[in-house]
């Protein structure tokens, strides 16, 4: 939905890049192998990478046209280039959306987004349970530039309802939420985001599109980090930002053109390739967490698991609805312990006890990493901060990925069961 209908015109008829040739209706599994560009002359299979800066005409009266913006072709990579492309079609067809840009990283695909669409003067609706840097760049950047932003509950539409203001001109969301898996209502926010003339944005990092499609309940633009479950082997930075092609094309390119945060060549082919797995790493990770988390309710030394797929998780039916009945891979827990101390003490020796989860605070890796969120991802928030999101010092998360479960239950049956005495 074009919010305020100034979505730039309709770009005049100009010659395309081509389309890979696929039936209309072919399914997510093989748009994740086949959608992008048609090869290259050479018949390639599997997807070029091209490292090219700059691209060559056959004339000067082509190379007039494209830079007229009559055709469409690649001039320099800092604007476009073939691999990216590919990533960025592939990744529209997987949400269900028009168009995509692939960025340089999550939280640029984030800030190209905030400088895409706003200007001073502008509000922001937003959980204040989304990714820490999120926070950051709301309250510390774009507060410098007159944006200024409201923080409400991750889980009570009527907050954000309340929130509105006659300048908001966007709702930012995160579900679920890092690292208590907190799951927002996107259909709820879209209803009052689109009742108040503005737009509603998804960062869709946890579920990816495999298990959740915010398109589908009626989210604007769709935000990614590429470095997480779409390369899904922690190999790369990477980030894009999907949505109407009118709005991409007239707000958000410009400004990625200029302003140059753009997805390296080479980042975008391993997210390209990472992506065909997708589907089954998402259905296979969620199975170990589901079975890692009900594992760990049962264990003496958990004082609380935090999981959309259980039934205890106070969204859980939402979750099963929104994340196509599963809970993702990420499980959180707290272990026992009676005082800030001796939590954090309890976290750490479980933590140090582990012998085959990497200590690490990425996610969205085939290895299971585990990570402990109040002196590390989230150690930068103040301590009231912490509170408010309900990150205590006994907090653990794990990113489950595809480590045999037997094995995982043994590394965490170690620490745990030191705990309980
Ligand atoms: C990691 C992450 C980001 C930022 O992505 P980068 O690629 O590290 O810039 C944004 N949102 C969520 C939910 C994330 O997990």
């Amino acid at each position: 939905m074009a919010a305020d209908g100034s979505g730039a015109a309709k770009p005049a008829a100009k010659k395309r890049l081509p389309r890979v040739r696929l039936p209309a209706t072919a399914r997510p599994a093989t748009l994740a192998l086949r959608e992008g560009l048609p090869p290259s002359q050479w018949g390639e299979n599997a997807e070029a990478l091209y490292l090219t800066s700059s691209f060559t005409y056959p004339d000067a009266a082509t190379a007039a046209r494209r830079f007229a913006d009559e055709e469409e072709a690649f001039t320099y990579s800092r604007f476009s280039n073939p691999t990216v492309m590919m990533m960025e079609r592939r990744l529209a067809s997987l949400e269900g959306m028009a168009a995509c840009v692939g960025t340089a990283s999550g939280m640029s695909a984030i800030t190209l987004l905030m400088m895409g669409l706003l200007k001073a003067g502008d509000h922001v609706v937003c959980s204040r349970s989304v990714f820490g840097s999120t926070i950051r760049l709301l309250q510390d950047v774009m507060g410098r530039f007159g944006v200024h932003t409201s923080f409400v509950s991750q889980t009570d539409p009527a907050e954000w309802r309340a929130a509105l203001q006659p300048t908001t001109r966007l709702l930012f969301a995160e579900s679920p939420t890092n690292p208590l898996t907190e799951v927002c209502d996107i259909a709820a926010l879209a209803d009052i985001a689109h009742g108040a003339g503005a737009w509603l944005a998804v960062d869709n990092c946890f579920c990816s599109p495999a298990l959740q499609r915010p398109v589908e309940w009626g989210a604007d633009f769709v935000i990614h980090s590429g470095t997480k479950y779409l390369d899904g082997q922690g190999r790369v930075i990477a980030g894009a930002v999907c949505g109407p092609e009118d709005l991409l094309q007239g707000k958000l390119v410009p400004v990625m053109r200029s302003a140059g945060m753009t997805l390296s060549p080479f980042n975008a082919w391993v997210v390209l390739k990472g992506m065909e797995t997708l589907s089954i790493r998402m259905a296979a990770q969620s199975d170990n967490a589901l079975a890692l988390a009900q594992w760990l309710s049962e264990q003496p030394g958990v004082a609380r698991v935090h999981y959309p797929g259980l039934a205890s998780h106070p969204q859980h039916a939402l979750a099963m609805r929104q994340q196509a009945g599963r809970g993702a891979a990420v499980v959180s827990f707290d272990v026992v312990g009676d005082d800030a101390a001796t939590l954090r003490a309890n976290a750490f020796s479980v933590i140090d006890a582990t012998e085959v989860c990497s200590l690490t605070t990425n996610l969205g890796d085939t290895k299971t990493t585990i990570s402990h969120p109040a002196t590390t991802s989230h150690g930068r928030l103040t301590e009231g901060q912490r509170q408010a999101a309900g990150i205590g010092q006994g907090l653990i998360r794990v990113a489950v990925g595809l480590d045999d479960i037997d094995d995982l239950k043994a590394d965490l049956q170690r620490g745990l069961h030191a705990l309980a005495r």
